[in-house]
């Protein structure tokens, strides 16, 4: 029995077929899409790779849509870290305390 499956032109993360992009293949963003595909799922791909370096774009998708949620995450800190700031003034001052007490 012969495999006709071209181990090349599957997914790496999930074996679809298509439509694929190869990782390999885009320029100088490959080196950031091999480190967060690694991040994301756990997969390494590596420049002398054997296996296949294509994602589908449903796979691709998953990635982007992880990207954008990070940055979130990270913009929100600012407003996280200055809620913090100003509620240990509040704390220090006794102002939290000193409102409860008026109502
Ligand atoms: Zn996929």
């Amino acid at each position: 029995m012969e495999m006709h499956m071209n181990v090349h032109e599957i997914c790496r993360i999930c074996l679809r077929e298509v439509p694929l992009i190869d990782i390999l293949k885009l320029g100088a963003k490959t080196s950031m899409w091999m480190s967060d595909i690694n991040s994301y799922f756990k997969v390494q791909l590596t420049f002398d790779d054997d296996k296949s370096t294509s994602l589908c774009k449903r796979c691709i998708g998953k990635i982007k849509t992880w990207r954008k949620q990070v940055e979130r995450a990270e913009r929100c800190q600012f407003i996280v870290d200055y809620l913090d700031t100003v509620y240990q003034k509040q704390i220090v001052g006794g102002e939290i305390k000193k409102e409860n007490e008026e109502k």
